[in-house]
């Protein structure tokens, strides 16, 4: 056990290392995507915890309506396969666990996360991206600027999106990141009855076992709105609520076309632990390489998701 842990340190440490790639070409066109019309809008400025049931000021959520190209096919791209497969947790066999990795880190009441004993480095960032997936392009440049930095990331996907491009998600998955439920039409949950909630999140959690095999483990509703009320729906299906204490306000009209101001706007919150909200957006993809390269120089590593602790739900598995 200690040297399973050491070993998941080793990797995250690993993680600390940067190589500076210089990000490229900007100037992508927006047209088509839907900027700021699916966005959560309630990101707390500043460094302090986000209240989720505060500042969606953006009632007007679901884009369904102006969804752009869903069904451009161009998968010709080869994607490069390489699922970048994190042999570092699971390495060798140990002999006294199987299964995933022992989570190292805990997300607390302010939705940030903290190692859960001593051994993890504290300065680690968890990087998100939602409302996607929409464009396999722009979801291609997350991936590669990614994997320039070794970094995982979770993707909190929308049902009705998902399920237009499943295959979007077998590539999220494949190259080695963490799917996440952000419900199916991307509305405010917290309006809904108890029913439609689980309809919401169960049919996402549905959609993405049957593409990838395993259903969701990490739950962030549209616009961080929900409270208690949303929270203990979500815990029964046996998922960790979440929302952010970094908001880049990438979904905002400030910085549409604006790879620096997402970069200021992260940058200005950062702090230990910090679950940085971001989106599957063009601008957002123009400064993920150079957001991370500065993120690393600030100190930070980025966190697994697969490091972090999921609650276990009551009555768990078996027949249901
Ligand atoms: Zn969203």
């Amino acid at each position: 056990m200690m040297r399973k842990t050491a070993l998941a340190l080793a990797a995250a440490m690993l993680l600390l290392t940067s190589c500076g790639r210089g990000a490229a070409d900007t100037g992508l066109p927006d047209a088509r995507t839907d900027g700021a019309g699916s966005l959560e809008s309630g990101a707390a400025g500043g460094t302090t915890a986000p209240d989720p049931e505060a500042g969606e000021g953006e009632p007007s959520g679901n884009e369904s309506g102006d969804y752009p190209e869903a069904e451009s096919g161009q998968d010709e791209s080869g994607e490069s396969g390489d699922p970048a497969a994190p042999g570092e947790r699971d390495a060798d066999g140990s002999d006294s666990a199987t299964g995933p990795a022992a989570p190292l880190y805990r997300m607390n009441g302010a939705y940030r996360f903290v190692p859960i004993d001593d051994e993890a480095p504290k300065n680690v960032v968890l990087l998100t991206f939602d409302d996607g997936p929409k464009d396999r392009e722009v979801l291609e440049r997350m991936l590669d600027a990614l994997d320039s930095h070794n970094a995982k990331a979770v993707f909190f996907v929308s049902g009705y999106r998902a399920v237009k491009q499943p295959e979007l998600l077998e590539l999220i998955h494949e190259r080695g990141h963490t799917i996440g439920n952000h419900s199916w039409d991307h509305i405010d949950l917290k309006a809904l009855e108890e029913a439609a909630v689980r309809d919401q999140i169960g049919r996402v959690q549905r959609l993405v076992e049957e593409t990838i095999g395993t259903a969701p483990k990490l739950f962030r509703p549209p616009y961080g709105s929900g409270g208690a009320y949303v929270k203990g729906i979500a815990e029964e299906f046996g998922l960790l609520f979440t929302t952010w204490s970094n908001g880049s306000l990438d979904w905002d009209s400030s910085a549409k076309n604006k790879p620096d101001v997402v970069i200021g706007n992260v940058l200005d919150q950062l702090h230990p632990g910090a679950n940085i909200l971001m989106h599957e957006l063009p601008w957002t993809a123009d400064a993920l390489d150079e957001l991370l390269g500065k993120i690393e120089e600030e100190g930070y590593g980025f966190l697994d998701p697969a490091l972090i602790e999921i609650p276990v739900p009551d009555a768990a598995d078996g027949g249901a």
